[in-house]
C-alpha cells in the first residue's frame, strides 16, 4: 500500500466526537422513536419562517450566493448595533475559529491558551493549525481559573479562548470579569486576541447583564461568537457570525473560502432574524425547561451545575455510563462526556416540555434500576 507524508499535526489528530444521531439508535435498538438531548439543539425545531425561507429559495441554488452575505452581516451589525465592516458570517462558528487560528498563528511558533475542559474545536483546529495548546485547567466549581489562564500567556499568544456560557458546564461568569480578564490580557501581551464564545448567550435569563456583546461594551482586543445552531434552530445548515475588531474582518473576508456561507443559510438566517416571536417562545420554554429539568434531577439526587445555557451538567448517584447506556436503549440519547474528561458527568440538552419529561422518567428509572443491578 501506498504511504504518504502527512504532516505530523495530522497524525496526532483525536477527531471530534459529536453525539450520536436519532437514525443511529433507532437502527441498533430497533426503536420507533428516538429522543436526542445530546447535541443541545433547538428544542422547539425549526421556525415556520425559515422553512419557508428554505422553501422559497430551493430553486435559486443554482445560483452561487452573494459572497460574504452582505445583507445577513447588515442585519446582524444592526442586531447588535456595531457597525457591519466589524460582523463576518461563516459556515458555522467552527469555521470561523479556524479561520481565525489560521490568521492568527505561525504554525511552531505561537500558542493559544484554552481551558480544560473545553469546547474541542478550540483544541482540534488549534492543532491543525500548528498552535501549542496551552490548557489551563476549571476551578473546582467549573468556574473560570482567570488568573491561571492570564499567567500562561506570554508574548507568542495569540488567542485566548473563553467559551460564555461554557460548555458543557453552563458556567457563566458575571460580564465585569471577562472585561477585567479581557483588560489585563491587552496589558499583558497587547498582540493577542481574546474570542469570547457566546454560542449559548441568548439562553441566560439576562443577556445584557451576562454579555459585553450585548451590553455594546467591545473590548479592542475581543472577538465575540455566534452561532445559528442553539437559539436559531439551524445547526443543520451551518450558519455562524463573528464581530471582531475591524481590522481582523478585513483580514478574515480576505482569505476565507469563498461562498462558505451557503445561499439557503444566508436566506434562512434573515428569515430567522425577522421571526421574534418564534425566538421568544424558544427562550422562555428552554429557561423554564433548564429549572424543572434541573428539579427533578436534584429530587432524584443527581448533583446538578447551574446553567446558563440550553443543557445541564449534572453527576448521577449511579455510574454515569451505566445510565447513559440505559437511556439509549430507553431511546433517550443525552451526552457523555468521556471526551471532554468527565467520565462521571453526564450532559442533558433541554428538550420540548414532553422531551423533559420523557427524560425525566427514565432517568428516574436509571437511577433505581442501575443501582439495583
Ligand atoms: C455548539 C457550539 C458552537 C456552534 O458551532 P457551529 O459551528 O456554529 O454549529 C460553538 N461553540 C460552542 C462552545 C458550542 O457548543
Amino acid at each position: 500500500m501506498r504511504k504518504f507524508t502527512v504532516r505530523e499535526e495530522f497524525l496526532a489528530l483525536k477527531p471530534y466526537v459529536p453525539g450520536y444521531s436519532i437514525d443511529e439508535i433507532q437502527q441498533k435498538y430497533g426503536l420507533a422513536q428516538v429522543i436526542k438531548m445530546a447535541s443541545n439543539e433547538n428544542a422547539l425545531g425549526v421556525s415556520p419562517l425559515v422553512r419557508e425561507a428554505v422553501i422559497r429559495h430551493a430553486a435559486s441554488v443554482f445560483r452561487y450566493p452573494q459572497d460574504g452575505s452582505p445583507r445577513l452581516v447588515a442585519a446582524l451589525a444592526a442586531l447588535h448595533a456595531v457597525p457591519p465592516e466589524r460582523v463576518v458570517t461563516g459556515n458555522g462558528s467552527n469555521e470561523i475559529i479556524d479561520l481565525m487560528l489560521r490568521m492568527l498563528v505561525v504554525p511552531g511558533r505561537n500558542s493559544i491558551v484554552c481551558c480544560a475542559p473545553c469546547f474541542s474545536i478550540y483544541t482540534i483546529q488549534g492543532q491543525i493549525a500548528g498552535a501549542e495548546i496551552r490548557r489551563v485547567p476549571l476551578s473546582e466549581d467549573f468556574s473560570f481559573n482567570f488568573d491561571g489562564m492570564l499567567a500562561s500567556v506570554d508574548d507568542d499568544t495569540r488567542l485566548v479562548f473563553v467559551t460564555t456560557p461554557d460548555n458543557p458546564s453552563g458556567y457563566c461568569p458575571p460580564r465585569a470579569a471577562v472585561r477585567a480578564f479581557a483588560d489585563r490580557l491587552a496589558a499583558k501581551a497587547p498582540d493577542c486576541l481574546l474570542v469570547v464564545d457566546e454560542a449559548y448567550m441568548d439562553f441566560a435569563d439576562n443577556e445584557q447583564e451576562a454579555s459585553l456583546l450585548a451590553a455594546r461594551d467591545l473590548p479592542d482586543n475581543a472577538a465575540f461568537l455566534r452561532t445559528f445552531s442553539k437559539s436559531w434552530g439551524m445547526a443543520g445548515l451551518r450558519l455562524g457570525y463573528c464581530v471582531l475588531p475591524p481590522e481582523l474582518a478585513s483580514l478574515f473576508c480576505r482569505a476565507r473560502m469563498p461562498f462558505s456561507v451557503n445561499l439557503l443559510a444566508e436566506e434562512a438566517g434573515l428569515a430567522a432574524l425577522s421571526d421574534s416571536a418564534f425566538r421568544e417562545v424558544i427562550l422562555q420554554t428552554t429557561r423554564e425547561g433548564r429549572d424543572s429539568l434541573a428539579r427533578g434531577l436534584v429530587c432524584m439526587g443527581c448533583a446538578v451545575w447551574p446553567s446558563a445555557a440550553n443543557f445541564l451538567l449534572f453527576k448521577p448517584q449511579v455510574p454515569a455510563g451505566a445510565c447513559f447506556e440505559f437511556l439509549l436503549k430507553k431511546g433517550i440519547i443525552i451526552r457523555p462526556l468521556d471526551s471532554y474528561g468527565l467520565p462521571e458527568h453526564l450532559r442533558v440538552s433541554i428538550g420540548n416540555p414532553q422531551e423533559n419529561a420523557a427524560f425525566l422518567a427514565a432517568m428516574r428509572a436509571a437511577v433505581s434500576g442501575t443501582s439495583r443491578s
